[in-house]
């Protein structure tokens, strides 16, 4: 579907889900056109890129470069594969061209730190095994290489006919990356910014030590930006990038006020305070122990994430007693 002249969204498949989809952009360019994420590395997400590209009138062979905005399975994953048809380069940013083998190839250290960290966060020792292996299922659907090109903040992209800024915005993954083209007036914004669901930001072994604190500044520094479409890594394509960044701020405030409440009556584990709050699946209301296990693993890691800002905040205070992180509220 083309969004802007020269600019195309192609829906690629996810494996798991037949709702959820990654937008895939193809940017026609006079000295060859960008690919901007690849999909899940799967037959159907091939064959839905070169469907969106025969309809777009683009070959896949005139695709020059391949931009990933971060290194998660459903952006990352086919970018290999498509640098083998079509001899493309690939970029992603640094820090997420080193996490590449670490998280896909030779996994057992993540695998031990993952597990260290849920221990340690109060999950308990019969749920630990599945709750580490609840992303396993998805290196099947990546094919891990390093990239071409090392991207860093305030790099430019070219294709002769748009020119786009790297912009870092760590949070969702630590070495995020969104595009601005500047003078077309619209920015590619990966998961950093998505319309109809809060972007999801966890602290795991490769989020850095604050994601939260890294997201939402990462947020405000797009807040101004005078942009008239933001194209997101899902969902649909949209506008009044202020008015979704002050209503993902709000979200981030509200979920902070939730678990201070729950810090009311004693100090507690992430896995704790993430059993008594509330979540939301598919915009249903799910309790913590009707979520599946990747669900449940997320809610854990986004628990300490929130809770690793409001201690940068000074709203609580964290202690280990027995190998096990508490948390309580300072007033
Ligand atoms: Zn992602
Ligand atoms: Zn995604």
């Amino acid at each position: 579907m083309q969004i802007l002249n020269g600019v195309h969204q192609i829906k690629t498949p996810c494996p798991r889900s037949a709702s959820w989809s990654t937008n895939v952009y193809a940017i026609e360019g006079s000295d060859g056109h960008i690919l901007v994420d690849s999909g899940w590395d799967s037959q159907e997400s091939l064959w839905a890129l070169q469907e969106g590209l025969k309809a777009a009138h683009l070959k896949l062979r005139d695709i020059k470069k391949v931009v990933i905005t971060h290194i998660h399975p459903d952006h990352y994953g086919l970018s290999t594969k498509i640098k083998q048809i079509c001899g493309a380069q690939v970029a992603i940013h640094k820090i997420d061209a080193d996490f590449i083998f670490p998280r896909y190839k030779d996994f057992a250290d993540l695998m031990q730190k993952t597990e260290d960290l849920l221990r340690q966060n109060g999950v308990p020792a019969d749920e630990l095994p599945q709750l580490v292996g609840a992303s396993l299922w998805m290196n099947k659907y990546v094919t891990p290489d390093l990239p071409e090109v090392k991207l860093e903040d305030g790099d430019v992209i070219s294709n002769g006919s748009f020119e786009f800024e790297v912009l870092w915005t760590p949070g969702h993954s630590l070495g995020h990356v969104c595009l601005y083209e500047r003078n077309r007036r619209f920015i590619i914004t990966g998961d950093h910014v998505l319309y109809d669901t809060f972007p999801h930001v966890s602290f795991n072994p490769q989020s850095g030590g604050n994601p939260l604190a890294n997201y939402i500044s990462a947020l405000k520094k797009l807040e101004s930006f005078n942009v008239h479409f933001i194209l997101p890594g899902h969902g649909p394509v949209f506008n009044a990038l202020g008015l979704r960044i002050e209503r993902i701020l709000q979200h981030h405030e509200e979920r902070k006020r939730a678990i201070l409440r729950t810090l009311r009556d004693g100090l507690k584990t992430a896995y704790a305070i993430a059993q008594q709050i509330p979540w939301t699946v598919n915009g249903a209301d799910t309790a913590f122990r009707d979520l599946g296990v990747w669900d449940k693993r997320m809610a854990v890691t986004e628990t300490i994430a929130h809770l690793k800002l409001l201690t940068k905040e000074g709203r609580v205070s964290n202690v280990d007693m027995d190998g096990a992180s508490l948390y309580l509220a300072k007033d």
